[in-house]
């Protein structure tokens, strides 16, 4: 029993330390309404942003309904832009930069938050189409990091773009609509698994046992040599009007199949396909979209692509694609172009990259260390560091920098919570950040935590998912004072 003496000196224990609270205990019922709403608008976004092209194109029709207008369009028309103004600009229809012009010159910096669209998926090769033992199969060839095993019998949805050699786009979506019917790769049944229930996890199913389940009816005809794989081409040339070698110039993309789900039975979760990244590229961009009056600095949100598999390429953050949409802007907002003014307005920027992180799952307790990871429904997850072993290939954030967003964030009722990617030496990951960082911009990690990252069906908490949202408008509305 400590003595009344004693008891008075721990008296001030509760001021002097830190506990990671969940977010329920914290925010008032008007707040989980508006949670609860916000989600709603995440789903309904989420179930028709299956791919990065719809992800892309979805967040278009919401930024034109907006009132934001094409930055190349601008450009062509010569229109100059004055703060408050909104524009948007596009790559090859994946990538997706939206800005509010802000009240101090671009030079001052932007305030930006960089998600990606993309998600792990299973993507159909050039040459797909086969036929064996009576069944039709889509050849394909996995995108970004998937569990394989995860992936086989389960309903997968068809979406993409077969172009022909004339430029015309034929959009395929099969398997969304219950009405529709769904693709599927095969298992072995246990009874005869014995020897593939020894293998290690990663190599129970080789990347080349990803092939899916196209048709099992052979056509009608006696000349036909492959009669089921001549079936789906017939079935592909009265649907879209294309032949077997539109394949080759075709992005066909493999999803699970339906919309997302609430779950939990307080539905206090989001169980879904596409979580990473679209939970946080949405926030941003709902944020963007509901930000009331005119920015300090300009407001710049980014919806990326390739981000899964390194950043790479012309739509990837590793390009020099933001720097050029940057100068683009710059030349819309000033009377003069600079290369050193474009220059101080990346260096002078702050940014979230607004990525997933992991959260403690309790039932991999090993694989963390709970005190530095995210916890569900304890808040937005800000990320000092990514990298793997020593921090490596991360960009760093300033305790300067988290400081200040740390303000920002407790001034707007941000529930946060910091948050490191499994334990020391357990592996790693990284997200736009570095990329970013190259500018000398200011830049740390800021989004959701989930659990069953890159599953076919990720899951998170609902709060989590509207304090996003919320640190998102917080930064990108905040003056730096
Ligand atoms: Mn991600
Ligand atoms: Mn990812």
């Amino acid at each position: 029993m400590p003595t009344k003496k004693a008891g008075k000196q721990t008296a001030g224990s509760r001021e002097l330390s830190f506990t990671n609270k969940n977010g329920y205990d914290k925010v008032s019922p008007a707040e989980l309404k508006r949670c609860e709403e916000y989600n709603r608008a995440y789903m309904d976004y989420l179930g028709k942003a299956k791919t990065e092209r719809d992800a892309h194109d979805e967040a278009v029709l919401l930024l034109q309904a907006a009132g934001f207008r094409d930055m190349a369009q601008c450009a062509r028309d010569g229109v100059k832009l004055n703060p408050g103004d909104k524009v948007y600009s596009s790559r090859e229809g994946k990538t997706l930069m939206a800005v509010v012009v802000g009240r101090k010159p671009l030079e001052a910096g932007m305030h930006i938050v960089g998600g990606h669209t993309d998600a792990p998926r299973i993507d159909l090769k050039q040459n797909p189409l086969y036929e064996n033992s009576g069944l039709a199969y889509f050849d394909t060839h996995y995108y970004g990091g998937i569990r394989k095993y995860q992936w086989v019998t389960m309903p997968l949805a068809l979406h993409g773009v077969f172009v022909k050699p004339g430029g015309r786009k034929i959009k395929v979506s099969v398997g969304e609509d219950p009405s529709e019917p769904v693709l599927c790769i095969t298992d072995l049944l246990p009874h005869i698994a014995g020897e593939q229930n020894q293998k290690p996890l990663g190599q129970a199913i080789p990347g080349e046992g990803l092939d899916v389940v196209a048709a099992s009816a052979p056509a009608a005809g006696k000349d036909i040599k492959e009669k089921v794989k001549h079936a789906v081409l017939s079935i592909l040339n009265k649907k879209y009007g294309v032949t077997e070698q539109d394949f080759q110039t075709a992005e066909l993309e493999l999803v699970p199949a339906g919309k997302p789900r609430e779950a939990g039975l307080d539905r206090s979760m989001v169980l879904a396909y596409g979580h990473d990244d679209r939970v946080c590229a949405y926030a941003g961009l709902k944020a963007m979209l509901d930000m009331k009056g005119v920015p300090e600095h300009t407001a710049c949100v980014l919806l990326c692509d390739k981000e899964e598999i390194g950043s790479v390429g012309s739509t990837g953050m590793e390009s020099d694609l933001f720097e050029h949409e940057a100068a683009e802007l710059l030349d819309l907002v000033s009377e003069s172009y600079s290369e050193l003014t474009l220059k101080r307005a990346l260096r002078n920027s702050w940014m979230l990259s607004a990525d997933v992180n992991a959260l403690f799952d309790p039932m991999f307790p090993s694989f963390f260390e709970k005190r530095n990871s995210a916890h569900i429904n304890h808040g937005v997850c800000v990320t000092k560091f990514t990298g793997a072993g020593g921090k490596g290939g991360s960009s760093d954030a300033s305790a300067e920098f988290l400081a200040h967003i740390r303000r920002i964030f407790d001034r707007d009722g941000v529930v946060w919570q910091t948050g490191e990617l499994g334990k020391v030496d357990q592996g790693g990951a990284g997200t736009i950040a570095k990329f970013m960082a190259r500018h000398g911009m200011q830049v740390v990690d800021c989004g959701v935590g989930l659990l069953s990252m890159h599953a076919p069906m990720e899951l998170a908490g609902k709060l989590d998912i509207y304090m996003a949202y919320k640190g998102y408008l917080a930064f990108m509305k905040d003056a730096r004072k």
